[in-house]
């Protein structure tokens, strides 16, 4: 008979146990008690001088009193070692049910987040293992929600990030079509500019995939990291002047080469830059610079804008993670910016970081490697 129920197979082993060390000991108190009355009626055989009786052992001399105290004893150890087995038995079954309890309610919570539902925490009471266990699935049922909310906020961000340009783009085609709207070279611009937001955003998302499967596959090569800042504010030029911000360059002449995968480092600079124009209002100013640190290149990307509170500031790097919006601009944003940025420049073996003060701007910094001397 297989038993499946863990309580009860602990009460078995304890009952088992139980009926063993009784049945061990109901043999050796019989064992005791039958020689040491047989010597105690040799004994009172001799005192009473039937010592010649002796060859025919203490049996020749058990009499019907001394054959039902002998019966007496032995019933009474089998009766002590059955109360005392079913006493182990109740005792084992009581104790089992209370180890096992916590055990079934985290089965059965199992069973409900494998059934997708994430919302249930136990309490744990005790410090032992069992109570760790709990602990543990309370820690990771805590985050499958995290990580589930934050999937479902992706999603809703995604799709009003790419569905803004995208409407954008759409409209104004088909007012070109029917001829309501002119097709003039600003109006080409601000569309092409949409088309970019998208092209970004789609280019961010391929990155942090790849990322996440560990094939961030770079091709670093020395290049001029000063000339491709400089050739990346230009293009950006246009963009910033239509928002009212003023943009510039100050690129320290003479860096040595770049160890670079020339394609993710734009990446990395753009995105940046797009951020410090998101946050800047009309009026203010962001200055990219390039300067020699330490053995390694370091870039700052700095803007007057609105700034980053201190209590978001420690997790503005972290994938889906979203500060306050723009203010006075459109809303939106999806959270992956920052994080890719991260990705790239510690896949180049650089690193990031931020400082800010609200209310009146931030300063975004990454080095990259500098070429090893030969
Ligand atoms: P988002 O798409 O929301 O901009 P990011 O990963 O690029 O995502 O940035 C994460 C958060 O960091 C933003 O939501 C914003 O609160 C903050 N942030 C990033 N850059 C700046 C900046 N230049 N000025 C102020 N806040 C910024």
């Amino acid at each position: 008979m297989r038993i499946n129920k863990l309580w009860l197979k602990m009460a078995a082993v304890s009952a088992a146990t139980a009926v063993i060390g009784v049945l061990a000991a109901a043999l050796l108190i019989r064992n005791a008690t039958t020689s040491q009355f047989g010597s105690y009626l040799e004994h009172i055989g001799r005192m009473n001088g039937m010592g010649g009786m002796m060859g025919g052992g203490f049996g020749g001399m058990m009499g019907a009193p001394e054959t039902a105290f002998l019966s007496s004893v032995n019933t009474s150890l089998w009766l002590a070692g059955a109360i005392a087995v079913a006493i182990a038995a109740m005792v084992a079954i009581v104790f089992s049910r209370q180890i096992t309890a916590p055990l079934r309610r985290l089965s059965a919570a199992v069973g409900r987040v494998a059934r997708g539902d994430t919302s249930c925490r136990l309490p744990s009471a005790s410090t032992d293992e069992v109570g760790a266990l709990t602990t543990n699935f309370n820690c990771m049922v805590e985050s499958l929600d995290r990580n589930q909310d934050a999937r479902r906020k992706l999603m809703g961000d995604l799709a009003h990030e790419m569905g803004t340009p995208l409407s954008v783009i759409q409209s104004n085609l088909e007012g070109m079509l029917d001829g309501i709207v002119d097709a003039s070279p600003d109006k080409i611009s601000s569309l092409h500019q949409e088309a970019m937001l998208l092209s970004r955003l789609v280019k961010d998302l391929r990155t942090l995939a790849q990322a996440e499967a560990g094939r961030l596959n770079l091709a670093p090569a020395p290049s001029d990291l000063g000339k491709l800042v400089s050739s990346i504010v230009t293009a950006t030029g246009p963009e910033a002047a239509r928002k009212g911000v003023a943009l510039s360059a100050l690129i320290e002449p003479r860096l040595p080469p770049a160890m670079m995968d020339d394609d993710r480092v734009s990446q990395v600079v753009a995105n940046l830059l797009s951020n410090a124009l998101r946050y800047t209002p009309a009026g203010g100013k962001v200055e990219v610079s390039v300067t020699q640190d330490d053995g390694a290149l370091s870039v700052s990307v700095a803007d007057t804008g609105q700034g980053i509170p201190e209590v978001d500031l420690p997790h503005i790097f972290d994938r889906y993670y979203r500060g306050p919006e723009p203010k006075e601009k459109r809303a939106g944003g999806s959270g992956i910016g920052l994080a890719v940025v991260k990705e790239l420049v510690e896949a180049h073996g650089g690193r990031v970081w931020a400082r800010s003060t609200p209310g009146q701007g931030s300063v975004f910094f990454f080095t990259l490697p500098i070429v090893p001397a030969t």
